[in-house]
């Protein structure tokens, strides 16, 4: 079995008292993750040792700082299997990346006469953007609904039949905890020529992310959702699609020339880098990838979804509850209601007992008008839950329920 305990006490803020309560039972990862020595150093040795602008002096501390932010490049690379450093660009995170996205591809690659597909199950930050670069560039917004179970439904049809030039998609949904088969999704959008574009956000922690096995032409995450820190992201796509896409920020960076009057753009990946990166948290994010890469990342993702299956089952034993989210493929984080207990005061009463959850519609409003609900309690796990948290989960929860019904 999986060590959770060794890797627990690599995360300071799991070793400190919460209300009173100890150990902090920590399940609302897929909000964001704690944060291990390894990164949390890698940030203090950055702003103690090296901290200076990249890319724009000869003097030694930048030259420093722009080796190991370029480094980080290579990390993130390799991890995500890309083919080149230039297919790699650093941005504040998962939101960010999509946001350019909606707005330099729409602006190069589509027309009025263009549809562009999302699904009922994705986080608002892949649902508005695209709104917002619908209502400027006036091509038409689609999408795949989901069943009960919260697996996408009538894939292949609606593709084939609406022949968006672009298909958004979550890998796996942070409320419904659906695992979609992107593979497969992808060779289909790709025989009628349609792109796609992978919102990694849940994924990049709890999977193995192959761009070249998957074949996406893009694919986004947050540094934050995978054990860095909050303030870096990264936008992968293929070079070719990079090299025609539209500029998004303008800025220091992102030129070769300037003049008065025109301005001439910069290679990639710098085209899209505009102004001062956030070099400490790329840094981060570098170090969070390489840390989790040293552990047995087969091993760690199998242990997490067994912790997934466990808490599942004893949740089903509880009266009254329902699961929202019940896909053959699930992964990440599991979204639960009561009968009769407000999502809310159930957050509440387990915070009172040490237990954080998430409580609301978890950024992914749709989700929620398809099941007819407010909201749901959510917990989630990372690599240094134990079972012992879910046991403590499940014993707060019985209690807060007798207080509550
Ligand atoms: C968290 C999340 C996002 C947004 O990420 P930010 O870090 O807030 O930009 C987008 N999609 C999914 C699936 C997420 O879980």
């Amino acid at each position: 079995m999986f060590d959770a305990e060794y890797l627990r006490r690599q995360f300071p803020i799991l070793e400190t008292k919460i209300r009173g309560k100890y150990p902090l039972v920590y399940l609302d990862n897929a909000a964001t993750t704690q944060k291990p020595f390894a990164v949390i150093n890698s940030i203090v040795d950055y702003y103690t040792k090296y901290n200076a602008n990249v890319h724009r002096g000869v003097h030694y501390l930048s030259g420093l700082a722009t080796d190991m932010f370029e480094k980080s490049r290579e990390v993130v690379r390799a991890f995500i299997n890309a083919d080149s450093k230039e297919e790699i660009i650093f941005t504040r995170g998962t939101t960010e990346s999509i946001n350019l996205i909606a707005h330099s591809f729409s602006k190069t690659f589509l027309t009025k006469d263009d549809t562009v597909m999302i699904t009922q199950m994705e986080h608002h930050s892949n649902i508005v953007p695209w709104q917002i670069a619908r209502d400027d560039c006036g091509f038409s917004l689609d999408y795949l609904t989901f069943d009960e179970n919260g697996e996408l439904e009538n894939v292949k049809e609606k593709i084939l039949s609406v022949k968006p030039k672009l298909l958004s998609v979550c890998h796996i949904s942070n409320t419904l905890g659906t695992v979609n088969d992107i593979k497969e999704i992808i060779s289909l959008c790709h025989s009628i020529g349609c792109y796609v574009l992978i919102d990694g956000a849940q994924s990049i922690a709890h999977k193995r992310i192959d761009v070249k096995d998957s074949d996406a032409d893009m694919f986004v995450f947050s540094g934050h959702k995978v054990y860095a820190p909050m303030g870096a992201g990264v936008l992968y796509a293929k070079k070719d699609i990079l090299e025609k896409m539209a500029v998004y920020h303008g800025g220091g960076e992102m030129i070769k020339e300037v003049t008065m009057e025109k301005t001439t753009y910069n290679d990639l990946p710098y085209k899209f880098e505009a102004g001062t990166p956030s070099v400490a948290d790329v840094i981060g994010l570098a170090t969070a990838l390489s840390w989790l890469k040293s552990n047995d990342t087969e091993e760690l993702f199998a242990y997490e979804d067994y912790l997934s299956d466990y808490a599942t089952q004893r949740l089903k034993e509880i009266d009254g509850l329902r699961i929202f989210g019940n896909a053959k493929h699930k992964s990440s984080c599991i979204s639960f209601l009561v009968d009769g207990v407000h999502h809310l005061d159930l957050g509440t009463l387990l915070d009172a007992m040490g237990v954080a959850i998430r409580t609301g519609h978890h950024c992914a409003e749709p989700v929620m008008q398809k099941f007819g609900i407010e909201g749901t309690d959510r917990l989630s796990f990372a690599a240094y839950t134990t079972k012992e948290d879910i046991d403590i989960f499940i014993d707060s929860l019985n209690k807060a329920l007798k207080m509550l019904r």
